[in-house]
């Protein structure tokens, strides 16, 4: 089997390609850096299973023609995911929806053997708040739809974070837009994972580059984070380990065809991840923020529903502690 991976070099992205060259597939990843790309190489020492091709600019669909082409499977994972953009529009929503779009056209026009396409969506895309309902539980019948209709009312002053939020609900809204109006001969599945942690084993540079949700992990370590805050609604965890087999499963099995899927494991509270680094890594205990340590609130309840990913796709989740250990060990040279 081949596999194309859009954002191969992303977190994720490096991730499907490990697990689906230890599973024996060929693999093509589109890449922007030559340095990033080369480090997948060197750690998957894939011989001539693993490859990648440049694509510098994801929102013209020309650009995927020869990516496509010849390969069985398309993961598109690569998509900005930051959340200080000088223009909302711009630097998130735009690459987001087009780059989603020339990657869907592309491979109906150019990619005949593709049975399938899994889209690494957001469960941004999913968590609408409903402050009526405290105990409101998140299944996949839900959509984000608000965060787009706040940046289009506040434009550039719309916070980074909503705007990201956008992106990934607009994208994953078009993607389901294209394959219903286009009807291609590929089946589209989508995967929605809160934040992701676990180990980062693509290219991270120095410690500015460490991709936003590790960074979360890191800012407890770093410096940056000086109080544990109380435990907010839509803080959950998925490991990326777990994030990647099921957008495998997605992939494979007919009944995904058409899905989407929340990927989540539980919930975090900032108590519950300083207290797993401090009971793991006693060397990093002073590093840990001073202020803020409550017992109450180290065993935070998930408002999203899993069963569907663990029913369908089989996904058996990694623990919160094996994940924020596993991250540490995986940035400690930054610490
Ligand atoms: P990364 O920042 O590591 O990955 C982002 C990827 O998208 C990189 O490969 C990056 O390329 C590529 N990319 C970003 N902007 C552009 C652009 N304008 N043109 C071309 N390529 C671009 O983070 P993640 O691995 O976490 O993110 C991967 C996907 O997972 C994204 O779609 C993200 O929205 C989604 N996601 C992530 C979650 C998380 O908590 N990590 C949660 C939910 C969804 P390059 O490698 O060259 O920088």
């Amino acid at each position: 089997q081949k596999a194309l991976i859009t954002g191969v070099t992303s977190y994720i992205g490096a991730h499907i390609a490990q697990q689906l060259l230890e599973k024996g597939w060929y693999v093509r990843g589109t890449v922007r850096s030559q340095a990033k790309a080369q480090w997948l190489h060197d750690t998957f020492k894939g011989g001539d299973r693993f490859e990648t091709v440049e694509v510098k600019d994801i929102q013209k669909k020309e650009s995927f023609t020869e990516a496509v082409k010849g390969v069985d499977y398309v993961f598109h994972v690569a998509s900005p995911f930051f959340t200080n953009p000088k223009d909302p529009y711009e630097d998130l929503i735009y690459p987001a929806i087009n780059g989603t779009v020339s990657l869907l056209s592309a491979v109906h026009e150019h990619g005949p053997s593709v049975k399938r396409v899994v889209v690494t969506s957001s469960y941004a895309a999913v968590m609408k708040p409903h402050p009526e309902d405290p105990n409101y539980v998140y299944t996949e019948s839900e959509w984000n739809d608000v965060a787009f209709q706040a940046v289009e009312k506040e434009g550039k002053n719309v916070s980074g974070s909503v705007a990201y939020i956008a992106s990934k609900n607009e994208a994953e809204r078009a993607a389901w837009k294209f394959v219903e109006t286009t009807k291609p001969k590929y089946e589209l599945s989508v995967i929605n994972p809160v934040y992701v942690f676990g180990p980062a084993i693509h290219h991270v540079a120095k410690a500015e580059d460490i991709n936003t949700s590790v960074a979360i992990i890191y800012s407890f370590v770093s410096g940056a984070k000086k109080t544990l805050n109380p435990h907010s609604i839509f803080s959950n965890y998925v490991d990326v380990r777990d994030v990647a087999f099921a957008h495998i499963q997605a992939a494979v099995l007919p009944e995904a065809a058409g899905q989407r899927f929340i990927t989540v494991g539980g919930a975090f509270s900032d108590n519950l991840i300083a207290s797993t680094i401090k009971k793991n890594f006693p060397q990093y205990a002073d590093k840990l923020p001073k202020e803020g340590w409550n017992e109450k609130d180290i065993n935070p309840k998930t408002e999203a529903d899993n069963s569907k990913s663990r029913n369908v796709l089989g996904v058996n989740y990694i623990s919160l502690e094996k994940s924020v250990v596993d991250t540490i060990e995986s940035i400690k040279q930054f610490i």
